[in-house]
């Protein structure tokens, strides 16, 4: 694949797309991305991370390049290079490009190369692991806030974010990048005020055909439920006090299709319940 040292620029350049791939089953794309894929002159996918298949959009011809031994100076030359080529460069990233990606430090170097840059969101990891175990983020009542987080890794947390503090919260919250850091996940939880027995779900492969394992324990058992699975990558951990609701015999009903509640949409069909709350 020709590869060049610094960026340059292009004139009539054409434009690169940043296209969210999805969490890893292909249909899970979107129009837009499949679309884009289906007339790109030229996609650089990240290999280790988005499921190769969805290369099956890319026509007869389009050159085709997998960033995962590249720098981020090689692909930002690289896309540069392409867009002087094709008026349409895709570049695929896993889930979506706003979360945990590579997004402004490539499309910096594409702004000075006044290369013409959009970005398609995509369909996170988060939101496939919680469709994977049919659980919902937020419940009437209950907790009505998501937080996407990690640990400090290699990469240091900013003041005020360690998982420690954001436990406090007690919402729900999905950690990226963490699953070999899973003690330490599970000691900061505990730390922030998560009993021992609250409910951990912990995703692998979310979507991925034939691929995808979801492990359920918790905060006491959850480190020893993932090595017995041996998952030690690709993982989704999630702490939420929602965690198992689909059997749970009471619920807080959303208001919004509460028979006693007129919105926008609907009359009520029995006497109003007192409440001040505006459906959303
Ligand atoms: N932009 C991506 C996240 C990239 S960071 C998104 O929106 O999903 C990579 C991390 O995402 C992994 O360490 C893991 O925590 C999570 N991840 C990516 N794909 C996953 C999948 N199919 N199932 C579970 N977790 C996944």
């Amino acid at each position: 694949m020709p590869h060049t040292d610094s960026p340059h620029c292009v004139s009539q350049a054409g434009t690169v797309w940043f296209v969210g791939a999805g969490p890893g089953d292909p249909e899970l794309i979107t129009v837009k991305g499949r679309d884009l894929i289906a007339r790109a002159g030229a996609v650089l996918f990240a290999g280790s991370l988005v499921n190769e298949a969805a290369m099956r959009w890319a026509p007869e011809g389009c050159t085709i390049a997998d960033s995962k031994d590249m720098t981020l100076e090689q692909m930002a030359a690289w896309l540069i290079e392409q867009a002087g080529r094709h008026d349409t460069v895709v570049r695929l990233q896993t889930g979506d490009p706003a979360l945990y990606g590579t997004l402004i430090e490539v499309v910096q170097p594409l702004d000075a190369a006044g290369v013409p840059v959009h970005v398609v969101p995509g369909v996170s990891s988060a939101m496939a692991s919680a469709a994977a175990a049919v659980e919902s983020f937020t419940l009437p009542e209950l907790t009505q806030t998501v937080i996407f987080t990690r640990v400090a890794g290699r990469t240091p947390m900013p003041e005020g974010e360690s998982l420690e503090a954001l436990a406090r919260h007690g919402c729900t919250i999905c950690v990226f990048l963490s699953i070999t850091l899973l003690g330490k996940v599970v000691r900061e939880l505990m730390a922030g005020g998560w009993a021992e027995d609250a409910p951990i779900l912990v995703v692998h492969k979310a979507s991925w055909p034939g691929e995808e394992k979801i492990v359920r324990g918790t905060l006491a058992d959850i480190a020893q439920r993932c090595r017995a699975e041996r998952i030690v990558s690709q993982a989704m951990i999630i702490a939420s006090p929602a965690l198992g609701a689909r059997h749970w015999p009471e619920l807080a009903k959303s208001k919004l299709y509460d028979a006693r509640f007129t919105h926008r949409f609907r009359r009520a069909s029995v006497p109003p319940c007192r409440t001040s709350e505006t459906p959303t």
